[in-house]
């Protein structure tokens, strides 16, 4: 690991975690927020200035570059991810990163919040990193390094690859992506401009993390429409749609209504939304689970359980509809592990032991590889995200680059992949 990737990378992170590009969940737009936009143009300006081609922010906010081939033989295509924006909802005002040199184990304090401590005996990676530039934020703020952590991570391995280039890569994509926090700009992505066989997102938290299991997903959206009266005439007639709605709700299966409550990642039917009034209303669930067939069994239970109120009161009438969402990132990998095998092999060249932590929910990785890029998720080195406690080990971000840079030349003497499967 060089001092010189730390001190970029110590750089870059203060610096993109000041400019603020809270994602907005209320918003219709994508990007969410006009911030994301602008934290885009200053990144295209660096990469163009470090010598990236193909620098293209689109209307979404995407942002593409290229790092040209170094190798004159074709080598699978390789993109690689990170998401601009920041969680909305942990404090206001502007972050104020604090950089504490040379950790020596004790408590780090936060000026801005007197009550707020990390505490190594509750954090207990902060204890195997004596000696580490820790970074966290001043206390009233989350630090923002999911995801700009991953961003400094990024800038800086293309910087040192478009300085050597004498190490071994084919053409790699870069793609910084807007609204990952909020789940909607994934949906928005050029397939034709990201132009990758393979990809990984940097957006992992602990050293050695390649994580390649994620929740399947289904939608399901159950329409109830109730009989209305004018108040006062039509008691009899009444069939409330509102009260059909509750009696749904309360027929779930205790164990699988609160993936909140849960310390362990385990699947879920999850009420996310309701709309309506008493005439007509409608239920949006969320159905996960890591396994396929259990998947479809929280549909035919949501299924069943509204057929069972329907019979109750013949009067309504009640639909549920499951519509699919997405797969486990896995199941597609299985057909060709090299995305996670050359990941594994990467990180254990550097004697980092590999972590394959399944993912509790749809990453934009499980989206990208449900559309055809195999896309694991690598290790950022965030620690305790979406927190005033968030922090970041400025030597575990140089552990990343160094990874990376053994990646991309491992796919440069790779042999093509195998044809993407059908959307899955
Ligand atoms: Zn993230």
């Amino acid at each position: 690991m060089s001092a010189r990737h730390c001190a970029e990378l110590e750089a870059r992170l203060l610096r993109y975690v000041q400019i603020d590009t809270t994602s907005d969940v209320t918003a219709s737009t994508t990007p969410s927020t006009a911030a994301q936009l602008e934290f885009q143009k200053l990144l295209a300006a660096e990469l163009t200035t470090l010598g990236a081609t193909e620098v293209h922010l689109d209307a979404h906010g995407f942002l593409y570059a290229s790092l040209p081939p170094t190798i004159s033989h074709t080598a699978p295509r390789l993109a690689l991810l990170a998401h601009v924006d920041t969680v909305a909802g942990v404090g206001d005002g502007p972050i104020k990163p604090r950089v504490h040199r040379n950790y020596d184990g004790a408590p780090i304090l936060f000026p801005d919040d007197p009550l707020l401590l990390l505490l190594p005996e509750i954090h207990p990676a902060l204890r195997t990193r004596l000696g580490h530039d820790i970074i966290t934020a001043s206390g009233g703020t989350l630090l923002g390094a999911d995801g700009k952590a991953g961003v400094a991570i990024l800038m800086t391995l293309a910087h040192h690859l478009l300085t050597h280039p004498d190490l071994p890569h084919g053409e790699l994509r870069l793609c910084f992506t807007p609204d990952e926090e909020i789940g909607t700009g994934i949906h928005h992505i050029d397939l034709a401009r990201l132009a990758a066989d393979v990809a990984y997102t940097l957006d992992g938290g602990e050293v050695g993390e390649i994580a390649y299991e994620t929740f399947s997903g289904d939608r399901a959206t159950v329409t109830i429409a109730g009989v209305t009266e004018r108040a006062g005439r039509g008691k009899e007639r009444l069939v409330n749609a509102l009260t059909l709605a509750e009696r749904i709700v309360a027929l779930l299966p205790n164990v699988l209504q609160q993936p909140e409550g849960g310390a362990v990642c385990e699947g879920y039917i999850h009420l996310d939304r309701v709309e309506g009034a008493a005439g007509v209303c409608t239920l949006h669930f969320s159905l996960r689970d890591f396994e396929d067939d259990r998947l479809a069994q929280y549909g035919r239970t949501l299924a069943a359980i509204c057929a069972a109120v329907q019979q109750s009161e013949p009067r309504a009438r009640i639909t549920c509809t499951i519509t699919p969402e997405v797969r486990n990132m896995r199941h597609r990998l299985q057909q060709d592990m090299r995305p996670v095998a050359y990941a594994i092999d990467a990180i254990r060249s550097l004697g980092i032991a590999p972590l394959s932590p399944p993912v509790c929910g749809i990453t934009d990785g499980a989206q990208l590889t449900a559309l055809g890029v195999p896309t694991p998720n690598l290790f950022t080195g965030m620690q305790a995200i979406h927190s005033p406690l968030e922090w970041i080990s400025v030597q575990d971000m140089a552990l990343a680059v160094a990874v990376l840079i053994e990646l991309v030349q491992r796919w440069a003497a790779a042999a093509p992949l195998a044809s993407p499967c059908q959307p899955c």
